[in-house]
């Protein structure tokens, strides 16, 4: 029978040499394993059994070829022992040898002086240790390097078999690996981009401003995530939602960089049939709403004449949802407008504090539960549209107001910053959770409390806040903990002092 299959059947069967085998391996989780998965019984009883037959066969051939192949079989005892059994096992049949070759060959036969036997003897056992140590050193680094191409192959294949695009390159960009998804999605075999620049996928009309808004993140945070443009073997042009990260080497150097890239032209699509009708319907909307407005402020000044309050409470309140509405469709057609990159700014120098003052103030007029208080100067003049830039103003302080219901305290910092002036909104009420913060800058994201309550408006005002600020060349950014405050900031570039 098979030894090995003997072992293995020993093995499966006996609970208790499973467990054996675990704990060995907890302790030496570098062992090899081949020799550790076998119990000591079978190890050593294969050295052993190794030892017996290595003497049969001699006493077999011996009388044919004589003493020269003395201790050939026991040299390839001792190294089957230490292979299959580790070192252990290795010098058992050293000794075992050492013993058996002296009682039964050469002792019988040898005319040497009795301590010139014994040397030699001795001597072989040196040799077959160094044997035993030699053999499970390389099979153990054999092993090693066995597990470890194992895992490269094992991580190779996860990256061949990934649905998404998986690229990576070295850091000149030149393509080192392109699995199964990135030729599904671009076209190209692995062969015939294997080597070749990345460009080959990025169209040459390539914002060159997102590229180097990439290079920078990567360089200062190790990765990127976003939207971009790339195009196919055939030309035609996908959406992707990639996820670039470097590679870096054991010292932490980067060695390259893979991109993981998902096609969303599917959902591209959608978007853009989404933004295609608000920016109609809100285009529609608007004129018959004007119209109504303009007929309502018409009955209230009848009304007003006609002293009817009754009536002229009821048309108040008409006109009070009217002017939500036509706000609302206001934020509708800016949104569009900022999809299209058609917002319009008409820029004028500015001293910021005299201007944020009287916004401030106007804001004041019409809020009695909140006090706005306003700390610091920031002395400097900015370009900017005033129309745009009050329109973000107040929806931050609208928004300070409008979560912090029982607070009434808001703080209006003006600072400057080396050139830029920063404007601080601060309020203490329900604050923003960490992971959302970046969120409340989305289209239409609004965050719910762990209740799942969502104040009422419509995510829009500080989408369109930052995308007015960022055309400033300015940063609209929120400090916030929950359950304490948010502060938003927005900066400004400085024409003059
Ligand atoms: P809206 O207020 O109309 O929902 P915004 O775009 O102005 O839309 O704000 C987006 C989300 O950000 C809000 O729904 C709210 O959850 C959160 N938010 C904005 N300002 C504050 C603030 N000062 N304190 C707490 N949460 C805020």
């Amino acid at each position: 029978m098979d030894p090995r299959k003997l072992y293995y059947y020993l093995r499966d069967r006996s609970r208790s040499t499973q467990r054996y085998v675990e704990s060995v391996k907890k302790r030496i989780p570098h062992w090899n394993t081949r020799a550790i998965d076998h119990p000591p019984i079978f190890r050593y009883g294969l050295a052993i059994l190794l030892c017996f037959l290595a003497l049969a066969i001699k006493q077999i051939i011996n009388p044919i070829f004589g003493t020269t192949l003395a201790f050939t079989f026991f040299y390839a005892t001792i190294l089957i022992s230490t292979w299959y059994g580790g070192f252990g096992p290795g010098m058992c049949a050293t000794i075992l040898s050492g013993f058996l070759g002296y009682f039964v060959f050469f002792h019988p036969i040898s005319n040497l002086p009795l301590h010139s036997q014994l040397f030699t003897v001795l001597f072989f056992m040196i040799e077959g240790s160094i044997i035993a140590r030699l053999g499970s050193s390389m099979h153990k680094a054999f092993q090693q390097y066995e597990e470890k191409d194992r895992y490269v192959r094992y991580y190779a294949n996860i990256a061949q078999n990934i649905f998404d695009a998986v690229i990576s390159t070295d850091m000149d960009n030149i393509i080192q690996s392109w699995n199964k998804g990135a030729e599904a999605l671009y076209g190209w075999d692995s062969d015939e981009v294997i080597g070749v620049s990345l460009g080959i996928i990025i169209p040459t009309t390539y914002v060159a401003q997102q590229k180097k808004e990439i290079d920078e993140h990567l360089e200062k945070h190790g990765y990127w995530k976003g939207e971009v443009i790339h195009k196919r073997k055939n030309g035609s042009r996908i959406h992707i939602l990639t996820s670039i990260s470097h590679i870096t080497g054991d010292d932490g150097r980067p060695l390259g960089i893979v991109l993981v890239n998902r096609d969303i032209s599917d959902r591209k699509k959608l978007e853009q049939g989404k933004d295609d009708f608000i920016a109609l319907a809100s285009h529609e909307l608007k004129t018959p709403l004007t119209s109504t407005k303009l007929y309502v402020d018409i009955l209230k000044q009848r009304f007003e004449q006609a002293h009817d309050k009754k009536d002229l409470s009821y048309i108040q309140k008409i006109d009070t949802q009217i002017k939500k509405l036509l706000e609302l469709v206001k934020y509708l057609l800016d949104v569009s407008k900022v999809q299209a990159g058609k917002l319009q700014f008409t820029m004028e120098e500015t001293s910021l504090d005299r201007f944020v003052m009287e916004v401030v103030r106007d804001i004041q007029q019409i809020t009695p539960s909140h006090t706005f208080y306003i700390e610091d100067r920031t002395d400097k003049v900015v370009e900017i549209d005033k129309d745009r830039v009050r329109q973000v103003l107040v929806n931050l302080l609208n928004n300070a107001v409008k979560y912090s219901a029982g607070k009434d305290r808001i703080e209006i910092s003006l600072q400057k910053n080396g050139s830029q002036a920063v404007v601080g909104v601060k309020d203490f009420g329900i604050g923003i959770p960490k992971e959302k913060q970046d969120k409340i800058f989305d289209r239409f994201y609004q965050v719910s409390d762990s209740k799942g309550y969502t104040y009422a408006g419509m995510g829009l005002g500080l989408y369109i806040a930052r995308e007015i600020i960022e055309k400033h060349k300015g940063k609209l950014w929120v400090e916030s903990e929950e359950g304490k405050g948010s502060t938003f900031y927005i900066s400004f570039p400085s024409v003059r002092k």
